[in-house]
């Protein structure tokens, strides 16, 4: 993972016990790891449980829908290789699961978010590298 919020889709993610995150989220859908031992779920998907050191971890299906919590705009200093989207926004948000991701806020203009609006997931490949993304509900 090169900065939070950007997955590399690697082609044959099998050496990975994560497999199934990059699988599912090439199809568009969010998972993430859930320690039914101490009642975590983690974010990002772990392959041991930071709290608890569990190894065996169950995979569950995040909504996809939360609430924006914060947010700004990127003018300036992106990554390598994404100069050419500048400016875009970028913001935190809040799952109805109660996990707090960093992504991409899309399909939309900074004027018109406000704190606490609704999103949703969606997914926006990238070549070989998937950014994680949310547009207003
Ligand atoms: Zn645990």
């Amino acid at each position: 993972m090169t900065t939070p919020h950007i997955f590399k889709l690697e082609p044959n993610p099998s050496e990975t016990k994560l497999k199934k995150f990059y699988e599912t989220l090439r199809e568009g859908r969010l998972t993430t790891t859930y320690c039914g031992k101490c009642s975590l779920t983690h974010w990002p998907p772990r392959m041991v449980c930071p709290n608890c050191m569990n190894e065996d971890l169950n995979w569950i299906e995040l909504s996809g829908k939360g609430r924006l919590y914060a947010f700004t705009e990127v003018m300036d200093g992106a990554p390598l290789g994404m100069e050419d989207e500048l400016p875009y926004i970028i913001g935190v948000v809040e799952l109805d699961e109660g996990i707090r991701l960093l992504a991409r806020i899309v399909d939309t203009k900074y004027g018109e978010l406000r704190i606490g609006q609704r999103v949703v997931f969606t997914i926006k490949p990238r070549g070989d590298f998937a950014v994680l993304s949310f547009r207003p509900e």
